[in-house]
């Protein structure tokens, strides 16, 4: 399949949610997602093709949490089964450094899929990894001017961050989820100061306002996101690395208040 016709169905698939959603978005964002979908494609395009499973949703019910809330956890992967062992896949929308500095965290998240995977089909998982899609600074400025690609700069690019099964993980963070659950269920909670945001944590490049908040859900009702993704006070230091995510990001912003 050429670009262009990539780009056709890009445009019919995101019609289609638009009505099946009610919502649209701005058009700085959705160049983004179709950077996003391009370079997936030229750079993984074998990956896909050889999918056995997309989008398998996986459902844990009936979790107790430590004060006795029951909770369900659920999550989204896809498969590739190939000479008897099976990958599993998670697509992720993050910067492939944020992931490979953060390892920790995702592969909590993934040994977790693993064992529900093994719950609901009976089979273990043999491998596993993130696919991080965010492109990385040189790609972002290779594909800005249009659909043509560094070549070299797409060899050199890798979205795949593979993480090792360790059965360990998914007590901890069973563990982990009832933990904070209660703490959401007794309103314990308040959002970090805005210099927490703007910090950059070690081995990441990004602040904490980009490398987290971006992905969060509750970023839309947070007012120390707010203050960081509309620049309020933030300083030279922290613009030179809050970067076209988070230009996005202010437009997404800037959307969610105007509906
Ligand atoms: S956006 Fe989410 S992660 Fe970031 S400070 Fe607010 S609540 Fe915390």
């Amino acid at each position: 399949m050429d670009i262009k016709k990539l780009r056709e169905i890009f445009e019919d698939n995101y019609e289609e949610l638009k009505y099946e959603t009610g919502r649209s978005i701005t058009l700085n964002m959705k160049e983004f997602a179709w950077q996003q979908v391009k370079l997936y494609y030229e750079k993984l395009g074998k990956v896909a093709k050889n999918m056995t499973e997309a989008e398998v949703k996986l459902i844990l019910p009936e979790q107790v949490t430590p004060k006795g809330k029951k909770y369900t956890i659920e999550g989204i992967v896809d498969i590739v089964e190939k000479e008897d062992k099976i990958t599993m896949y998670d697509i992720k929308t993050h910067n492939v450094e944020e992931v490979r500095n953060d390892k920790d965290l995702y592969r909590g998240q993934l040994n977790m899929y693993a064992y529900m995977w093994k719950n609901l089909k009976g089979t273990e998982i043999n491998n596993m990894a993130v696919i991080a899609t965010a492109p990385s600074s040189e790609l972002r400025q290779a594909t800005g001017i249009g659909d043509e690609i560094a070549v070299d700069i797409i060899d050199d690019w890798n979205p795949i961050v593979e993480l090792e099964i360790d059965n360990n993980e998914v007590e901890k963070q069973i563990r982990c989820f009832g933990e904070t659950v209660d703490k959401i269920e007794e309103g314990e909670f308040k959002a970090p100061s805005l210099s927490k945001l703007k910090e950059v944590k070690k081995g990441q490049k990004a602040p904490f306002g980009t490398a987290v908040c971006r992905h969060c859900d509750a970023r839309h009702s947070c007012n120390s996101y707010s203050q960081y993704i509309n620049k309020v006070k933030l300083d030279e230091e922290i613009l030179e690395v809050a970067e076209s995510e988070d230009l996005v990001e202010q437009d997404e912003w800037k959307d969610a208040f105007m509906k």
